[in-house]
C-alpha cells in the first residue's frame, strides 16, 4: 500500500512521449500530466492526449491532463538547424532571419541598449548596436540557444491582449479533445482569468501561473477565481529579483493554503538531472523545502520533457516528497462555520484515533480540499459525481479522487472493496459532505 500524500506534476515532451515511459509514470503514481503548448504542435498533444486517456482506461486511473497555454510569453524563433552555439564574448545578429531569429514586432520593442536573457536567464546578451531590421548583441556566456525560448528585456511589452489569440486556439484544441484542466501562463489580474472562464465555463479546472511581478501584486483575487495556483519560479525569476523567490515562494504557498486553492511548485526542482543521473544536495533540499513550506504537488520540466533520465528524476521526485511528508507537522485551521467545523473536527479524530484513510463523499470537492490543508497523512478517497472536480481534487495533498454516478451505491461498493483494493484496514472514517456550504453532512468511524 502506498500512500503518496504530495502530487507530482509531469511534462511530458520528446523525452518521454513513448506509450511505454507514460504508462510507467501513471502506474508509478503520477497525478497530472502537463502538455506545454508553448512547445510542439496540436497534431503532437492530440495523439498525447489519445496514449494518456487509452492508458488510464487501460490501468482504471484517472491522471490528469494539463494544457498549459502559452500566454503573452515572448519567445524567440527556430535558429537555423535548430539551435545555435553561442560562444561567450562573439557578437550575433538578432531580429527577422537573423542568426537570433525574433518577430519584427519584438524587434521594435527591444531598447538599444542593456542587456537580453534568453531561456529563462540561462543565456545572457549585450545589446551593441541597434541597425536596420536587427539588433547585434554579444553573448555574456556560451551556452545552446534552441528553438522557442523565452526572451526578457526592459521594454517588452506584456500588456498583450489576454488571453492571446494562440491561447484561444488551444483553448478550443484542448475542449474539443475533452482537456479539463488549463493552465494560465503570466496572468497578471483577476480580469485575465475570468475572460479565460467566460470561454470555458464553471466546469474546467483554471490553474494560475504566477510569474509576473503584477500577479503578486493582485495574488489574492487571482487565486479565488481560479482552482489552483502554481509557482512558475522560472519566469518568475526573471521578472523579480532571483534573490527574493524563495521568499514569495513561502508567502504565495502559505496565502494559497489559506485561500484553499491547491499550490503547484514549479520549475528547476531537479535540473542537474535533465542530465546528471543524481540530482544535487540543493535540489534535493529545494524539493524537501518546498513541500515542507505547504505545496501541494511539485512538478518536472525538462528533467521529465527533454531531459536524459525523465523516470529516475520522478523517482527521485518521489523518494524526496516521501521523506518531506512524514517529516510535517499537522496543520491548524481555526475557521468558523458549519463546513469548517465539520471539516476541524474530521482533522481532529483523525489526529487523536490515528485514522489512516478517509473516504469523503464530496460534490463541488471543497471538503476534501480543505482536510488536505491539515496536513494529516491519511489518505483522503475522494468520492465524487461530478467528472470536472476529479481534476481539482488531483492537484490537492493527500486527496485520491473516484467518480461514481451514484454516489449512494458507489460509497457501499467502494468501501467494500475498499480493503482488497487499497489494502485499506481497520478504524475509517466516512465524510458525507455533499452540501458543500450547509450542515446537512456527518461523520462516520466505521471499522473495514
Ligand atoms: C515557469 O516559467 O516556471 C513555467 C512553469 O512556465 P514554462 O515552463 O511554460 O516556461
Amino acid at each position: 500500500m502506498n500512500n503518496y500524500q504530495i502530487k507530482t506534476v509531469i511534462t511530458l515532451g520528446p523525452a518521454s512521449d513513448s506509450e511505454q515511459t507514460i504508462k510507467k509514470f501513471a502506474a508509478g503514481g503520477a497525478s497530472i500530466f502537463r502538455l506545454n503548448f508553448s512547445h510542439n504542435t496540436p497534431d503532437y498533444f492530440g495523439r498525447l492526449i489519445d496514449m494518456i486517456n487509452d492508458i488510464n482506461a487501460r490501468l482504471n486511473k484517472h491522471v490528469s491532463i494539463l494544457l498549459d497555454l502559452p500566454g503573452p510569453k515572448i519567445r524567440t524563433g527556430n535558429p537555423i538547424g535548430g539551435k545555435l552555439e553561442l560562444l561567450e564574448g562573439e557578437t550575433y545578429s538578432l531580429g527577422p532571419d537573423c542568426q537570433i531569429p525574433v518577430s519584427r514586432q519584438i524587434l521594435s520593442e527591444l531598447p538599444s541598449k542593456g542587456g537580453i536573457k534568453l531561456a529563462d536567464g540561462k543565456l545572457e546578451l549585450k545589446i551593441i548596436d541597434k541597425l536596420k531590421g536587427k539588433l547585434v548583441v554579444r553573448a555574456m556566456n556560451s551556452g545552446t540557444l534552441l528553438d522557442r525560448q523565452s526572451i526578457n528585456s526592459q521594454g517588452l511589452l506584456y500588456e498583450r491582449s489576454y488571453p492571446t489569440k494562440n491561447d484561444k486556439a488551444a483553448i478550443s484544441f484542448g475542449l474539443k479533445k475533452g482537456i479539463t484542466s488549463f493552465a494560465l501562463s503570466f496572468v497578471s489580474r483577476k480580469k485575465d482569468v475570468t475572460k479565460v472562464r467566460d470561454i470555458v465555463g464553471e466546469d474546467i479546472v483554471l490553474v494560475s501561473k504566477i510569474e509576473r511581478r503584477e500577479a503578486l501584486r493582485n495574488f489574492k483575487e487571482i487565486a479565488i477565481a481560479s482552482d489552483a495556483i502554481m509557482i512558475a519560479r522560472g519566469d518568475l525569476g526573471l521578472n523579480i529579483d532571483i534573490a527574493e523567490v524563495p521568499l514569495v515562494q513561502r508567502k504565495l504557498i502559505r496565502a494559497s493554503n489559506q485561500l484553499r486553492r491547491p499550490v503547484i511548485t514549479a520549475t528547476q526542482m531537479l535540473e542537474s538531472m535533465t542530465t546528471n543521473v543524481m540530482p544535487t544536495r540543493a535540489e534535493v533540499n529545494d524539493v524537501f523545502n518546498s513541500v515542507y513550506e505547504g505545496s501541494d504537488a511539485v512538478m518536472l520540466s525538462e528533467e521529465t520533457a527533454i531531459g536524459a533520465y525523465p523516470l529516475r528524476a520522478f523517482e527521485m521526485l518521489k523518494r524526496i516528497t516521501w521523506k518531506s511528508q512524514y517529516f510535517d507537522d499537522p496543520q491548524e485551521h481555526r475557521e468558523s462555520g458549519p463546513h469548517e467545523a465539520l471539516v476541524g473536527a474530521a482533522a481532529y479524530i483523525i489526529l487523536s484515533a490515528g485514522v489512516k484513510n478517509v473516504v469523503f463523499l464530496t460534490r463541488g470537492g471543497a471538503g476534501p480540499i480543505n482536510l488536505s490543508r491539515y496536513h494529516t497523512n491519511a489518505r483522503i478517497f475522494a468520492l465524487t459525481d461530478k467528472k470536472n472536480v476529479l481534476d481539482k481534487l488531483n492537484i490537492a495533498r493527500g486527496v485520491e479522487p473516484f467518480y461514481f454516478e451514484n454516489l449512494d451505491t458507489g460509497v457501499r461498493k467502494f468501501i467494500d472493496g475498499a480493503g482488497r483494493r487499497f489494502g485499506i484496514k481497520g478504524t475509517t472514517l466516512v465524510i458525507r459532505s455533499t452540501v458543500e456550504h450547509g450542515p446537512a453532512n456527518s461523520l462516520e468511524l466505521i471499522s473495514i
